[in-house]
C-alpha cells in the first residue's frame, strides 16, 4: 500500500476565561491518540494535532500541542494540504469566552455572565476547501438520535466518513478504554463495529476507510 501522510486531530481544546480557568469538556484523546498509532503501524506518515491530554506520543508521529479551538484551526489549515488523509476525533469547544480577562475574576458577585462566541467549525471548512483526493474522516458523539444526527453531519461538513459513537451508553466513549461505533459514508454505507477497546477499534477503523 501507499504511504500515505494522514493527519490526525485529538483530545479537547481548553478556552480560557482568566489566567486560571478554561472551557473544555471531557474527551480524553484516546481515540485519536490510538489512531495515530494503529496508523503509524501500517507504515504511514502520522502528523497528530493535540489538545491538551495525558497521554504519550505514539513512536516515530509528529505531535503538535495546541490549547485553544483557534490554535487547532490554523494548524490544520498549515497542515491540511499535503495531507491524504485528515481525521478528526478532537472534541473541538464550540464556544469560547469573547473577553479574555488578563486578571482572575474574582469571586464576591452573586452572578456572572460569561458571553461566548462561536470557535470556527474546523471539520465544516475542511470540508469545503479539501481536494476530491483527500479523504475526509469527521467523529460524532451523539446522546439522542444518534444516526440522523450523524447522517446531518456527513452532509453538513461534507465527510467521506463519520464514526459515530453513542455517547449516551454507559461504559464506552468519553474517557473510556472502550468504544462502539457505527460507520457511515457518503456513498450509503453503515457499518458497525461491536464494543471493543479503543486501540482495536482504531485498527478497524482504519481498514474500512483506508
Ligand atoms: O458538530 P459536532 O461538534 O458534533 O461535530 C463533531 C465533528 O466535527 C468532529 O469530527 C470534530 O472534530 C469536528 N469539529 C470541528 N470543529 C468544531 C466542532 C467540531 O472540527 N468547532
Amino acid at each position: 500500500m501507499r504511504r500515505l501522510t494522514i493527519l490526525i486531530t485529538a483530545g479537547p481544546t481548553q478556552e480560557p476565561i482568566d489566567p486560571v480557568r478554561y472551557l473544555s469538556n471531557r474527551s480524553s484523546g484516546k481515540m485519536g491518540y490510538a489512531l495515530a498509532e494503529a496508523a503509524q503501524k501500517r507504515g504511514h506518515r502520522v502528523i497528530l494535532i493535540s489538545g491538551p491530554v495525558s497521554l504519550s506520543c505514539p513512536a516515530r508521529v509528529k505531535l503538535i500541542l495546541v490549547t485553544t479551538a483557534l490554535d487547532m484551526y490554523k494548524e490544520v489549515m498549515k497542515h491540511f494540504r499535503a495531507s491524504d488523509v485528515i481525521i478528526k476525533t478532537a472534541a473541538v469547544a464550540d464556544w469560547r469566552p469573547a473577553r479574555f480577562s488578563g486578571k482572575k475574576i474574582k469571586k464576591g458577585q452573586k452572578t456572572l455572565n460569561l458571553k461566548l462566541i462561536p470557535n470556527p467549525d474546523i471539520l465544516k471548512r475542511v470540508g469545503k476547501i479539501k481536494g476530491k483526493n483527500q479523504l475526509l474522516v469527521g467523529f460524532a458523539a451523539e446522546t439522542d438520535r444518534p444516526l440522523f444526527h450523524a447522517q446531518q453531519k456527513l452532509l453538513q461538513k461534507k465527510c467521506d466518513w463519520i464514526v459515530l459513537n453513542d455517547v449516551s451508553q454507559k461504559g464506552i466513549g468519553f474517557e473510556s478504554d472502550q468504544n462502539q461505533v457505527t460507520l457511515l459514508s457518503r456513498g450509503g454505507q453503515k457499518i458497525n463495529l461491536p464494543r471493543m477497546s479503543k486501540k482495536k477499534l482504531a485498527k478497524k477503523i482504519l481498514e474500512v476507510i483506508l
